[in-house]
């Protein structure tokens, strides 16, 4: 008999996309001449920057010509790639990172689930709330969160992040053997200062625990007094595994490329408690499972580090930016506190009252869709997370349809 894993039937129901699409049709059919405005997806909305698509244009004409013509690549990721990453994104912030402790793939979100394979399964975890559901879905499918009782897993450490204590959450009291942190976070948009990330990696270094560092959106940060990679701190190395994107840093969204870097002293622990060195068991994972991300792609990303990548990044970060710093001067207008935004394209607002109350509220009088902070975990209930991904004219748009409707 075929059975099935049972950790299947522990997930929840991805109830708030479906929930928001379901109330976003039904508003449009008794308003079909309202025209919402969507700020809620975590989706970037400009196109391509023009140096990536030329860089693209250029690879895929290689891959028609016999004489440049390429097969399967580096599992790992082409040279090319990976030394520009390892000097532009760390060596150049001080960070010791090499070309070869770099691995490309094609989203973090899979690199970020793909990752526990290499951890045992009875091991104790500690999950942002709120959080970016894949961190918790990903350890429900594999078995590592107990069973779900009362809105909760019960085997799970919920990191709670709340305006208590500036939403980046305080060091677990209990031993945990594997850490979950996303800074500049999703949702929030709360950023983590170097001493406190410091304490995260000493207390993993005193404890034998690992951090999983989530720097998806990195390339927001504007204060040039938070680290952009954990790696700027020292001891992190035998620590840490790192997550980056190029799906909010250059809209590769739809294009698909990603990093992780697994540094070759980073260690988890044999059942005799002895040290094992994590960089060859992902190695062995990579190769065998994946084939590498495509030749254009890779090519595409590489002109991120471009002079000219570089400033059409800039500008279009630029761009989230202010659309986030408009987002955040209306709702403080309101006289709504906020958090994000500054170095982040997330602005979390906390409603005072119920999330999907002010969801419905937000809908009905302004016809904007934002995401309510109910869907991402119990710190969010009060909350909604505002999205910069969009035109500065919409967004614009927007703010005064809410200005006028909660006035
Ligand atoms: C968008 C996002 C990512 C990037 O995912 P990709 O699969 O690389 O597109 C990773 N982590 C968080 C928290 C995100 O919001």
């Amino acid at each position: 008999m075929i059975k099935i894993n049972e950790n299947y039937l522990k997930l929840q129901s991805s109830y708030l996309f479906s929930e928001i699409a379901k109330r976003v049709a039904a508003f449009q059919e008794r308003h079909p001449d309202t025209r919402l405005i969507k700020l809620g997806i975590g989706d970037v909305t400009h196109p391509l920057p023009p140096a990536c698509v030329q860089a693209f244009h250029r690879a895929v004409d290689e891959m028609g010509r016999a004489e440049t013509f390429k097969g399967y690549g580096p599992e790992q990721g082409y040279p090319f790639l990976r030394e520009k990453i390892a000097a532009e994104d760390f060596q150049a912030r001080g960070a010791d990172i090499a070309a070869d402790e770099v691995f490309i793939s094609d989203g973090s979100k899979c690199d970020t689930g793909n990752i526990q394979e290499l951890f045992a399964t009875d091991i104790k975890l500690a999950i942002p709330d709120p959080v970016y559901p894949v961190y918790l879905d990903t350890n429900v499918m594999a078995g590592r969160t107990g069973p779900f009782k009362d809105g909760r897993y019960g085997g799970v450490v919920y990191l709670e992040s709340t305006a208590a204590n500036g939403f980046v959450p305080a060091l677990p009291k209990e031993p945990i053997d594997l850490i979950y942190l996303c800074f500049p976070n999703n949702p929030t948009g709360a950023t983590i200062s170097r001493a406190a990330l410091a304490e995260w990696v000493a207390f993993a270094r005193d404890t034998q625990a690992l951090i999983l560092f989530d720097a998806a959106y990195e390339v927001f940060i504007r204060d040039d007094s938070l680290p952009h990679s954990i790696y700027e701190i020292p001891g992190a190395r035998e620590v840490a595994i790192e997550f980056r994107s190029f799906s909010k840093t250059a809209g590769f969204t739809g294009t698909r490329c990603a990093y992780t870097v697994v540094p070759k002293t980073c260690r988890a622990f044999d059942v005799e408690g002895q040290p094992r060195l994590l960089h060859g068991l992902w190695y062995r994972r990579h190769t065998t499972k994946f084939n590498g991300v495509s030749y254009p792609v890779q090519r595409a990303a590489e002109a991120v580090y471009t002079p000219e990548g570089r400033r059409q990044i800039r500008g279009l970060v630029d761009g989230y930016l202010k659309n986030a710093a408009l987002v955040r001067q209306v709702m403080t207008d309101l006289g709504l506190a906020v958090v994000g935004g500054e170095n982040s394209p997330y602005v979390w607002v906390d409603t005072t009252r119920d999330s999907w109350e002010f969801f419905d509220l937000l809908l009905q009088k302004a016809g904007v869709v934002c995401t309510p902070g109910a869907g991402f975990g119990r710190c969010g209930r009060s909350y909604i997370r505002i999205s910069a991904f969009n035109s500065l004219e919409n967004v614009t748009d927007a703010m005064e349809r809410v200005r006028r409707a909660l006035a």
